[in-house]
């Protein structure tokens, strides 16, 4: 049975995940920056917490870890190399890692860039992957503790996921992401049909996430540094891929 998976908006923008595995009844969430949302949503779902899964230490990520674990008597995973910024952390993960949740399983794929630590889950064989603040729909996290190489080299190895990969990532960023990735390459075809589309869902309130990774590649213009039609739209022609993700991140850390 496929895992059933819950979007649970908190604060702003940010979304935690509860990953479900309805043949044993286990359940984790992910990246809880807050604990009221999460208590409420498994409240309504009649389903308890084992599992914490932790993508990186940014307070709207782990501030529900403690209460949680408190409440529920949950264990608590996160990056290897940032135990101690995880909260009530248990279990500290690597690249190549299994995390279990009842029957299925996910991969730690470790992502630096937005911090020195930051990790991914994929779970292969249900074609998801949680992937925190590095890859979002239509963008990619800030390098507050990492350098461009860092990211990059994470966004190319997230963007090698099986296209049909679903991308949960941990912000409704995407309306301002879109507007600035039509600036960069407004000429895309895929991507002026996705704006229109991402204008209908937020119209309606409708979350953007998940979206795939078949669709990032397509329109991500983080993802797409070393795609030849998209260096010559941005005058980046003949620059090496990580000079010109560096660029196109520097455009997108000034844009209004
Ligand atoms: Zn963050
Ligand atoms: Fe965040």
């Amino acid at each position: 049975m496929p895992l059933d998976i819950r979007l649970v908006p908190m604060f702003d923008d940010n979304y935690g995940f509860l990953i479900h595995d309805p043949q044993t009844g286990e359940t984790a969430v992910v990246d809880p920056g807050q604990p009221g949302p999460i208590i409420a949503a498994l409240d309504a779902l009649g389903w308890s917490l084992g599992l914490i899964l932790n993508t990186h230490h940014h307070q709207d990520h782990v501030g529900g870890n403690q209460a949680l674990k408190a409440r529920y008597g949950a264990q608590v995973v996160g990056p290897a190399a940032d135990v101690d910024r995880i909260p009530g952390i248990d279990r500290g993960v690597s690249e190549g890692d299994l995390v279990n949740i009842g029957t299925h399983s996910a991969w730690v794929l470790e992502v630096h860039g937005h911090t020195r630590a930051h990790i991914a889950y994929w779970f292969s064989s249900d074609a998801a992957v949680f992937c925190g603040d590095t890859l979002f729909a239509l963008g990619c996290g800030r390098l507050f503790e990492g350098t461009a190489e860092d990211m990059w080299l994470s966004l190319q190895k997230l963007r090698a996921l099986p296209p049909e990969t679903k991308v949960y990532c941990a912000h409704e960023y995407t309306e301002s992401n879109c507007r600035f990735a039509l600036t960069v390459e407004g000429q895309n075809h895929t991507l002026r049909a996705r704006a229109e589309a991402i204008a209908a869902a937020r119209s309606k309130n409708i979350p953007t996430v998940p979206s795939t990774i078949a669709l990032e590649r397509a329109t991500n213009p983080f993802l797409r540094a070393d795609v030849s039609e998209f260096l010559v739209a941005t005058g980046l022609a003949g620059r090496p891929a990580v000079e010109a993700f560096a660029e196109i991140r520097r455009r997108k850390d000034i844009f209004k």
